[in-house]
């Protein structure tokens, strides 16, 4: 059960099964792996997805390492850039075969946020792969947060061409949250559109669940894997361990985390994906 060539087919499963696909940011061996042995023990379809600074860090050889682990995963795995910034990255990855990519136009008006997402979902559909796109913010590094207007999703997903739509309903980057479930619903029910969290590591678990039945395909999850590698170091070397040992804590407690996201987002148990052979 390879790499999942064409995200849309996942995030289109989600929506009729009703679950969520968890997005791991991933940026070296260790995280990306643990990811895959969470998928692989709950039977479930995962993202891997690299942030601009995932790839800073890892470089042109940590898309080629991802691809190898999906392919060779027995979970689908798909592959998602995070946040991209324009059409040289965004090609670059769709190059890589990625299977997925984010147009973050978030920081533009309403009208340049649709035109550049509209020729990017081109761009990224002439790969056979799916865009995601964003309006409102999630803080953290990218500012302060601002919630999604509801009639401006409305509009932005008829022009778009975006496949998924990021919405900004209360979560926010490397933060604990409450979701505006009154708002999201009200997104859901003008566009039908599947719809995509960020910050979602501290996102309540029961505000997880209703996002979900109200159509969250994908939640990202990079602060609680990160957090969770970092603590499996300081144990480690508090223990005296050698790097090989090291590094397996560190696997571990990436695996570990990743299980309890992918049993929250109701994700276990559902694969095989409808992964084209
Ligand atoms: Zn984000």
């Amino acid at each position: 059960m390879p790499l999942i060539p064409d995200g849309r087919v996942l995030y289109a499963q989600a929506l009729c099964e009703h679950f969520a696909a968890p997005a791991f940011n991933v940026c070296n061996l260790e995280m990306a792996q643990g990811a895959v042995e969470a998928a692989e023990a709950e039977e479930a379809p995962i993202i891997l997805q690299t942030y601009p600074g995932d790839l800073t860090h890892g470089g042109a050889p940590l898309a080629a390492l991802l691809r190898t682990l999906a392919e060779g995963s027995s979970a689908p795995v798909a592959l998602h850039l995070d946040h991209g910034e324009g059409l040289e990255m965004i090609a670059g990855r769709l190059r890589d075969g990625y299977s997925s990519v984010m147009f973050d136009g978030s920081h533009l008006d309403l009208d340049e946020n649709i035109r550049q997402t509209r020729r990017l979902s081109k761009v990224a559909h002439a790969f056979s792969a799916s865009l995601e796109a964003e309006i409102g913010l999630f803080g953290g590094d990218h500012g302060s947060v601002v919630f999604t207007d509801p009639e401006e999703a409305e509009r932005f997903v008829f022009e778009s061409g975006a496949d998924t739509l990021a919405v900004s309903v209360g979560s926010e980057h490397h933060q604990q949250s409450r979701l505006d479930l009154e708002r999201l619903n009200d997104i859901s029910g003008r566009t039908g559109h599947p719809m995509v969290l960020h910050g979602g590591s501290g996102i309540h678990p029961d505000d997880v669940e209703a996002a979900v039945g109200m159509g969250v395909v994908k939640i990202n999850i990079g602060h609680a894997i990160s957090v969770a590698m970092n603590e499996g170091a300081k144990e480690a070397i508090e223990s005296g361990l050698d790097h090989y040992a090291m590094l397996k804590v560190m696997r571990e407690k990436v695996r570990d985390k990743a299980i309890e996201k992918i049993r929250i987002m109701g994700t276990a148990g559902r694969a095989p994906a409808n992964v084209p052979a």
